[in-house]
């Protein structure tokens, strides 16, 4: 038995409301150090972090795979590891094996009669989520017809078949194509709208700033940092100025970004487009032409670069939007 403690009431909002995780594999790896998370219901939320930063191990605590060392905390408003509400959670593993000799119309029948759903309503579900996921063409192919695009799809709508509140999807596009990973993230926007509340756990970073309302990063076993990724990057926002000619006089030395050529470039810092307008003014006083202003932040994989530092490689496709 692990140590479960439930001192505070739920937040009422939250579908994962965790005050605190640890988890020690073994007595020897610390894999998670007083983690806590809130994932509000209804929103897509984010995790990430380097390689062996407890990501899957957390995932896994919460859907009771792996027992905690010690959990204080709830999900969908009861105490973490209580089996009946699991009910209520969709999860798409890592890495999945679907039987490549079913088709993924018996795949999807196969799971939820596993779940105890009866024949008719399973039947039901199926038609629609097949429909969803845009896989009716290929549902009475065997998977191992499959490509890695479509065994997610059909592996996202298992996920779904029960119809439940919170749907936790462990890498859902890995190894999935560009065109398969923008199907992917069409398809977790919808479960957003139909009130669905969405755990993501992925690498990818662009990936994620596209569809999570929130994320939180986790190194070494710790939260590191938490929110909305525009919260995360508000003091990176700057816009970035380019004028023909040499640089003014004015501008700080560290604020140039280019400069004696055809055009200079330099950053103004701040979000608000008032701080801007006497910038503005004073180089149409001097008579410059100004070719561009741009606003720009962070992207999400500078904010990881930036919070991991040396422990994160660069993860694949992490190509984020601002700079
Ligand atoms: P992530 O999903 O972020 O890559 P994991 O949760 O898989 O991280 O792993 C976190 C840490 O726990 C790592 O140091 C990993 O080696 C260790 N770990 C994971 N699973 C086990 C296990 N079954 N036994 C021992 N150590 C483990």
């Amino acid at each position: 038995m692990f140590e479960q403690v439930v001192p505070h009431a739920p937040a009422a909002a939250a579908a994962i409301d965790i005050r605190r995780v640890d988890k020690v594999y073994r007595g020897q790896v610390q894999a998670l150090n007083g983690v806590a998370v809130q994932v509000r219901r209804g929103e897509i939320f984010g995790l990430l972090g380097p390689n062996g930063a407890g990501k899957s191990t957390l995932v896994k605590i919460l859907t009771s795979i792996v027992a905690p060392t010690r959990v204080e905390g709830h999900l969908l408003g009861m105490p973490i590891g209580h089996k009946p509400t699991l009910a209520r959670v969709g999860y798409l593993p890592e890495h999945h094996r679907l039987p490549e000799y079913l088709t993924g119309a018996q795949v999807l029948d196969h799971y939820a009669a596993l779940s105890g759903m009866p024949r008719a309503a399973r039947h039901r579900r199926r038609a629609e989520l097949l429909d969803l996921v845009g896989m009716q063409e290929w549902a009475g192919k065997r998977v191992r017809q499959y490509s890695k695009g479509m065994r997610q799809r059909i592996g996202v709508a298992q996920a779904l078949m029960h119809d439940p509140d919170l749907v936790i999807l462990d890498e859902p596009t890995d190894g999935v194509d560009p065109v398969g990973r923008r199907g992917i993230r069409w398809l977790v926007q919808q479960l957003k709208e139909r009130g669905k509340t969405v755990l993501i756990n992925s690498h990818l970073l662009g990936e994620l700033e596209m569809v999570c309302d929130r994320v939180a990063i986790l190194v070494r076993g710790r939260v590191v940092r938490q929110g909305m990724v525009a919260e995360l990057t508000r003091d990176s926002c700057r816009y970035e100025v380019t004028v023909r000619g040499e640089g003014p006089a004015w501008v700080p030395a560290d604020r140039l970004l280019a400069a004696g050529g055809e055009a200079c470039r330099f950053t103004v810092p701040g979000a608000d487009p008032e701080d801007l307008q006497p910038i503005i003014d004073r180089l149409r006083r001097e008579a410059r032409t100004i070719i561009a202003i741009a606003p720009l932040r962070e992207s999400l994989e500078d904010l990881f670069m930036r919070t991991v530092g040396g422990e994160g490689e660069v993860p694949a496709g992490g190509g984020g939007r601002g700079r």
